[in-house]
C-alpha cells in the first residue's frame, strides 16, 4: 500500500444528482437492464490481485466463473430450449463483468458466449437443448476453436477437416498439418472438455467449406485433465496479459465423432448421407455462419470501452486529488487537472467514452431486433459492418486511453495496486481476437463498397460521382434514432456552412458527412480503376488503396458514432445533463476534426483560419467542463467501488 503521509487530497463530492443523471442518459434504453447487471455484482467477486501469477490468476478466473454460474449469471440472456436468447441482456452483462478483472470477462466469454455461442448459433433446437443447460451452469467447459497457426484472419481457408464416414455415420476430424493446428484456443490448455471445432466439411469427396463440430476432448480423471485418444492439447503458456485465461493449442488425428455432433442449422448431413443446406452457395453459407457469431463482437467492443472508461474514472478522480509545483497567484499547490495539458489528455478521452457508448447503445438495439425479428440482407450486413467498426475503433481507442491514463498518473501510475498496469496489458488484446483490427477495417470500407462495383462499370466520372452521392444519401437516412433532428440539422449548415461557427452542430455533421463522401467518392474511381487491371497487376493496384480503405472505414465509424451521440443527446430528459452531453459532444467534434485538420484544409473544406480556431476552441471546451469532471465520471457508470486503486482509497 501507498504511505498514507503522502496520499494527495480527496476531492469534493460532485453533485451527486449531474453524475447520475449522465449515467441513466449514457445508459439510454438499457438504463434498468445495466444497473441490475451492475447491482449483481460485486467488487470481489469481479476485482483480481494484480499480482497473482499465472497459475494463480488461472484457478481465481476459474473459480470466479464457476461462482458467478452458481449465481445464475450464465443464464441472462443465453438461449435455452425453453428460452430465447435476449442479446440486449448478453451484451449489458458482460459490460458488467468488464468493470473488473478482463481474464474473468473473457473466461467467461469463452464459455458462454463463444462455445455456448457456437451451440446457439450454429446449432439446431435439438443441438441447443442437448448442449446449452450445461454451458449456462459451467457444468461443461469448452472452447470455440477456430484459429490455427496457419490461418488466424483468413478464417475461409483453415486446414482442419471434417469429412463424414457413411460406414459408421460419423464425422471424422483431423489436423492434416502442423499448420492445422488450433491455436490460441480459450479453455483449451487446462478447464475446457469439449470445443466447437471448425474445419472444412467433406461428404462423398465435396468440400462444403467451412462447418463445426462439437468435438469431447479431455476427461477429468481424479481431478486432472487427460487427453482423449487422438486429441493432444497443449499450452500457449504465458502471454502479456490475460493471465487467467488458459489458452492452448488441440490437434486432432482422425478423431471420431457422431454425425449429431455437427453443428447443423445452416447446413448438414441427412439420414441418407447426403449434404442439403437452406443456403446453395457455400460463400454466402459461410458469411451467413460467420454473421450469427457477431454477438461476440460487439461484446468485445462493449468490453473494451469499458476499460477505457474504467482507466479515465480511475486517472480523473486522480488529477483531481494530486497537486504539483506551488500556484503563482500563491493559493497553495496546483491541483492537476487545472493543468491545460491535463486536460486536454483526460477530458477529450472522456467525450469520446460517451460518444461509443451512444452507438453502442444504437448497436445493441440492431442486434436485438435482428434475433427478435426477419431481417434482410442489407439490415443483417449493416449490422454486422457496425460491429465490426466499432469494435475495431473502441478497442484501438481503449489502448490509447488506458496508456494516456497510465502517464497521467505519474510514478504511481505504474504500480501495479493502482490497476492500471494490468488493465493496459489486459486491453492491449481486444485489438487483435474477435477480428483483427485491420482486417475489419477493411471489411467495413469493403462492404461500403459492395454492390456498387456493378453500378460503377461503364460508368464515366461524372455519373460515378452522382451514383456515390446517392449512396451517400442512403446512407444518411440509416442513421438511426433522432435521424429528423440531425438531418434538419445538417439541412440548414448546408445553407449557411461558410458562415456557421465551430459549435454548430449541423455545421459539425455536415463536415463528417462530407469526409466520408469525398473518401468514398475518391476511393470508388481508383477502385473502379484497380478491378479493370489485368491480372497480374490487380493485387498491386489494390493493395495501393489498402490506406484510403482503412480511412474510409475511420470516417464512417465516427460519423455513426456523431449520429448516435446527437440522438442520445435528444432522447435525453434531464436539463442538466444534456446541456453537458452537448457540451462533450462539441468536444468530441472538435477534437476529431482538428486530429484531421490538415484533410480538412487540403481539401478546401475549412480555411486555415477555421482549422486554427479548432485548437482554440478544443482549450475552450476543456475549461468548462473542468469543473465537472467528477460528475463526468461518475456518469460513465463505473462504480467507486469497484476502481480498486489503491491509490485513491483512503
Ligand atoms: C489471448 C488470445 C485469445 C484468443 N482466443 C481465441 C479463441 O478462443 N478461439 C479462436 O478461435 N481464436 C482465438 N484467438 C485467435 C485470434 O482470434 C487471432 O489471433 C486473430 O484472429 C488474428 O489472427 P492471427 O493471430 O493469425 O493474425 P494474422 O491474421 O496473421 O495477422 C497478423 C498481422 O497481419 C495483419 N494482416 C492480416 N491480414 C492482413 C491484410 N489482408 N491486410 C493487411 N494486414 C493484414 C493483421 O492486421 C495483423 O497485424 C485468440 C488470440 C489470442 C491472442
Amino acid at each position: 500500500m501507498t504511505d498514507t503521509a503522502t496520499r494527495p487530497d480527496v476531492p469534493a463530492a460532485a453533485d451527486p444528482r449531474l453524475g447520475d443523471a449522465l449515467k441513466v442518459a449514457l445508459d439510454g434504453p438499457y438504463h434498468a437492464l445495466r444497473q441490475k447487471a451492475r447491482d449483481s455484482l460485486t467488487r470481489d467477486e469481479i476485482l483480481r490481485d494484480p499480482t497473482l501469477s499465472m497459475e494463480e490468476a488461472r484457478a481465481w478466473t476459474l473459480t470466479a466463473l464457476q461462482h458467478l454460474s452458481s449465481k445464475g449469471y450464465g443464464n441472462t440472456g443465453f438461449v435455452l430450449p425453453d428460452r430465447a436468447a435476449d442479446p440486449a441482456a448478453v451484451v449489458t452483462g458482460f459490460e458488467a463483468l468488464a468493470h473488473g478483472d478482463l481474464s474473468l470477462v473473457i473466461k467467461a466469454g469463452v464459455q458462454y458466449g463463444l462455445w455456448g455461442g457456437a451451440i446457439e448459433g450454429l446449432g439446431t433446437d435439438e443441438q441447443i437443448a442437448r448442449w446449452m443447460p450445461d454451458i449456462v451452469t459451467a457444468t461443461h467447459l469448452g472452447c470455440f476453436a477456430m484459429t490455427e497457426m496457419g490461418h488466424g484472419s483468413d478464417v475461409a481457408n483453415i486446414e482442419t477437416t471434417l469429412t463424414y464416414d457413411p460406414a459408421t455415420d460419423e464425422i471424422v476430424v483431423d489436423s492434416p498439418t502442423a499448420s492445422a493446428t488450433k491455436t490460441y484456443i480459450g479453455n483449451a490448455a487446462r478447464h475446457g472438455t469439449s470445443a466447437a471445432v471448425f474445419g472444412q466439411l467433406w461428404v462423398d469427396g465435396t468440400c462444403h467449406g467451412v462447418h463445426c463440430v462439437v468435438v469431447p476432448f479431455r476427461q477429468v480423471v481424479k481431478g486432472k485433465g487427460v487427453d482423449l485418444p487422438g486429441c493432444t492439447s497443449g499450452d500457449n503458456g504465458h502471454k502479456g496479459g490475460l493471465l487467467g485465461v488458459d489458452n492452448g493449442t488441440l490437434r486432432f488425428d482422425h478423431v471420431r465423432v457422431p454425425r449429431a455432433n455437427l453443428l447443423s442449422r445452416y447446413g448438414g448431413v441427412a439420414d441418407d448421407g447426403t449434404y442439403s443446406s437452406e443456403i446453395s452457395s457455400a460463400g454466402k453459407r459461410f458469411f451467413t455462419m460467420l454473421g450469427t457469431l457477431v454477438r461476440g463482437r460487439v461484446c468485445v467492443g462493449a468490453g473494451a470501452a469499458i476499460a477505457g472508461r474504467r482507466a479515465l474514472s480511475i486517472a480523473t478522480r486522480y488529477a483531481l486529488r494530486r497537486r504539483q509545483f506551488p500556484n503563482p497567484d500563491g493559493d497553495g499547490e496546483v491541483v492537476l487537472l487545472d493543468y491545460l495539458w491535463h486536460q486536454r489528455r483526460l477530458l477529450p478521452g472522456i467525450a469520446k467514452a460517451y460518444a461509443f457508448g451512444f452507438a453502442n447503445n444504437d448497436l445493441i438495439e440492431l442486434l436485438a431486433k435482428s434475433k427478435a425479428e426477419p431481417v434482410d440482407d442489407d439490415f443483417q450486413r449493416s449490422l454486422e459492418s457496425r460491429a465490426a467498426g466499432l469494435k475495431a475503433a473502441q478497442s484501438r481507442w481503449a489502448n490509447d486511453v488506458v496508456q494516456v491514463c497510465r502517464e497521467a498518473c505519474g510514478g504511481a501510475g505504474f504500480i501495479s495496486e493502482n490497476q492500471l498496469t494490468l488493465l493496459r496489458t489486459d486491453v492491449d488484446i481486444f485489438a487483435t481476437f474477435e477480428g483483427d483490427n485491420t482486417v475489419l477495417m477493411q471489411l467495413v470500407a469493403r462492404g461500403l463498397l459492395t454492390g456498387y462495383r456493378e453500378t460503377w462499370t461503364g460508368l464515366d466520372r461524372r455519373e460515378t460521382v452522382t451514383k456515390t452521392a446517392d449512396m451517400v444519401a442512403r446512407m444518411v437516412l440509416e442513421r438511426t434514432a433522432g435521424r429528423g433532428a440531425v438531418d434538419a440539422l445538417v439541412a440548414r449548415a448546408r445553407r449557411v456552412s461558410n458562415e456557421a461557427g465551430v459549435l454548430d452542430r449541423g455545421w459539425q455533421v455536415l463536415m463528417f458527412d462530407e469526409r466520408e463522401r469525398h473518401v468514398l467518392e475518391s476511393l470508388a474511381r481508383r477502385y473502379q480503376q484497380a478491378m479493370r487491371m489485368p491480372k497480374g497487376a490487380r493485387f498491386a493496384a489494390i493493395n495501393e488503396l489498402q490506406d484510403h480503405l482503412l480511412t474510409l472505414a475511420r470516417v464512417h465509424t465516427d460519423r455513426l458514432v456523431l449520429g448516435s451521440f446527437v440522438a442520445g443527446i435528444e432522447a435525453c430528459e434531464d436539463q442538466s445533463a444534456k446541456r453537458i452531453l452537448n457540451t462533450l459532444c462539441d468536444l468530441y467534434v472538435i477534437d476529431n476534426l482538428e486530429a484531421d485538420r490538415a484533410w480538412f484544409t487540403d481539401h478546401n473544406f475549412m480555411t486555415q483560419a477555421r482549422s486554427k480556431s479548432l485548437t482554440k476552441t478544443l482549450n475552450h471546451l476543456c475549461a468548462e467542463l473542468r469543473p465537472d469532471a467528477l460528475a463526468l465520471v461518475e456518469g460513465l457508470g463505473v462504480p467507486a467501488e469497484w476502481l480498486g486503486s489503491a491509490m485513491l482509497e483512503d
